[in-house]
């Protein structure tokens, strides 16, 4: 039998993942802020402060909001027309079928939602954001999140996307998921089975170190890239997680040999109590133009911000062009030739 999920300080604790003296501080966390650290990544953590450990492992400083922290740092709930569905882009939106997750970020943008007690929508929540779906016919993508869309039961699962696969007007469906990396062994016959959709069906896998691509989870996203569905990552930059070019480099490198494709570096996003893991802008461009070049344009993904209070996601840079002239991955300036079209 497979370990338990750790949940509870003392369960920390007894795991060797927290001092016994930080017990009241972190169920002071706990009641406020979802833990759970499944065994595929407590198997990974040597340390609370290393990079996996400082990903899940709550933390003291949790308590501490910054002044510039919001609640809702991306203003989804402004954009939620029903409950359940965040609309901020004409042609997408985000369909919100649960707020479990299989592992809580301690820097988790929806951290004040997620969480064991945020529970499913039940069915007439669901139905309604459905309708809401079928009724906009401008929407023509749909990407689950969450929480964590694959943790739902496979027969759930296969009933939204039966209803989505329904729409005419729905041309791609999105999934965005932790559990290829934090609960590989759901991804069993059953969940790939409800992952056979006529609409074209993309998993967009979150992971923030080379270490979370274990063979277990390499295996895992191999029988989802077999089942046809092309595999993107998104990864945040993080303090102390993959804040180094060579954290970056291993990330990225792990990313294409587990068949993913890295979509987004996001700066993190200002929700209460990460500021431990704040990366300043001007360093994450650093970090990424000292990659151009040494690292194959597979591994290259378009560093994002978005914007506090919800007006979208934008990328961040670096940039190469200034005018007329043009910077060489290895910081040399040449002039371009670009005429205006003749007449
Ligand atoms: C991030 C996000 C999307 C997806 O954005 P892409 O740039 O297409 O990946 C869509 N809708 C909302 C509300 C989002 O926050
Ligand atoms: S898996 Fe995603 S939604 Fe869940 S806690 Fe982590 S960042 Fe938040």
């Amino acid at each position: 039998m497979s370990p338990p999920t750790l949940r509870t300080a003392s369960a920390l604790i007894a795991a060797g993942l927290a001092p016994a003296a930080a017990r009241e501080t972190l169920d002071a966390v706990a009641e406020r802020y979802a833990t759970a650290i499944p065994p595929a990544l407590a198997a990974l953590i040597d340390h609370p402060d290393d990079p996996i450990g400082r990903q899940f492992v709550p933390h003291p400083d949790e308590l501490h909001t910054a002044a510039h922290e919001r609640l809702d740092p991306i203003g989804d709930d402004a954009f939620s027309p029903v409950p359940g569905i965040v609309h901020r882009y004409a042609d997408r939106a985000l369909l919100k079928p649960l707020l479990v997750c299989p592992v809580y970020c301690r820097f988790c943008f929806r951290r004040e939602h997620v969480g064991p007690e945020g529970g499913l929508l039940d069915d007439t929540q669901l139905d309604r954001a459905l309708a809401w779906l079928a009724a906009n016919p401008q929407i023509g993508e749909v990407i689950l999140t969450g929480g964590d869309p694959l943790a739902l039961s496979p027969r759930r699962l296969a009933r939204i996307l039966a209803a989505l696969d329904a729409m005419a007007h729905v041309h791609t469906i999105r999934i965005h998921t932790r559990v290829p990396v934090a609960t590989p062994e759901r991804i069993d016959t059953a969940l790939l089975d409800a992952l056979e959709t006529e609409t074209p069906l993309w998993v967009v896998l979150h992971a923030n170190h080379a270490r979370e691509l274990t063979p277990a989870a390499r295996t895992a996203l191999r029988a989802l890239s077999r089942r046809g569905i092309p595999l993107l990552g998104q990864s945040v930059l993080l303090r102390g997680v993959n804040d180094s070019p060579e954290a970056l480099e291993d990330l990225l490198r792990a990313l294409l040999a587990a068949r993913v494709k890295p979509y987004y570096l996001h700066q993190l996003d200002a929700a209460p109590g990460t500021q431990r893991f704040h990366v300043p802008i001007a360093e994450g461009r650093r970090l990424l133009a000292d990659l151009r070049g040494r690292v194959t344009g597979l591994a290259w993904p378009t560093y994002v911000l978005d914007i506090p209070g919800g007006a979208g996601k934008v990328p961040i840079g670096p940039d190469y062009l200034d005018g007329n002239r043009v910077r060489d991955p290895a910081g040399m300036w040449h002039e371009v030739a670009d005429p205006a079209p003749a007449g």
